[in-house]
């Protein structure tokens, strides 16, 4: 893999944090993979290597994501930045590859499918289909938040209205709980059975929450 971070710097800041979106969904898909024993989008069980690299991934754009958004807005390039594209694109890439998918992804696909969402990015969705996820596993709330607060600070989504979906409208959500569902999706690799009333219930809760903050 070879990224020229002066081409990143000078890029739409956008770009960059739809990235950070998917490759941040990195991490706690391959823990739920891990603790489920599902395997990955490659057919094995995860590696202890993916998951590792998975969980860098995470801590780098934790540490990293906010100097990296502000360095591309400045169209600068910075040891943050630099950090930034390598979890993005290496270790998001590895991490994935032996890591596996979980409802965060099986979610993006749902809300693909709802015509407003089609101007909004791969990791914007993904992003919000990680809120959905962590509400759904019933993670710790500090676990939570932090994710909230995090992709608030660098502009990710943290409500359904923010990717394009209406909060309001049952069909919308009854879809995108379906989508998600369906025989083969990733979310069957969470270590419980996950139905279209929980993923809607989730999607409801996580948009609140999101909507709290605003
Ligand atoms: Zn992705």
């Amino acid at each position: 893999v070879l990224v020229d971070t002066e081409v990143v710097a000078r890029a739409p800041k956008r770009q960059l944090v739809g990235g950070i979106g998917d490759a941040l969904a990195t991490w706690f898909e391959a823990r739920t993979v891990r603790e489920s024993c599902s395997t990955t989008v490659v057919g094995g069980l995860p590696s202890r290597t993916g998951t590792a690299l998975a969980k860098l991934c995470c801590e780098i754009l934790l540490a990293d994501g906010p100097a990296a958004c502000a360095a591309v807005e400045a169209k600068a390039t910075t040891p943050a930045l630099e950090r930034v594209v390598e979890a993005n694109n290496l270790l998001s890439g590895l991490g994935f590859e032996s890591g596996g998918l979980a409802v965060a992804h099986a979610v993006h696909n749902g809300i693909s499918e709802i015509e407003g969402s089609h101007c909004h990015i791969h990791g914007e969705k993904v992003a919000f289909g990680l809120l959905t996820q962590l509400v759904l596993e019933g993670k710790p709330q500090s676990e939570i938040d932090e994710i909230y607060r995090y992709q608030q600070a660098v502009g990710l989504p943290i409500c359904l209205a923010q990717v394009g979906v209406d909060a309001n409208s049952d069909e919308q959500l009854n879809h995108i709980a379906e989508r998600s569902v369906i025989p083969g999706e990733s979310s069957h690799n969470e270590p419980f059975p996950v139905s279209t009333a929980a993923v809607s219930a989730a999607l409801r809760a996580a948009d609140q929450w999101g909507r709290r903050l605003l």
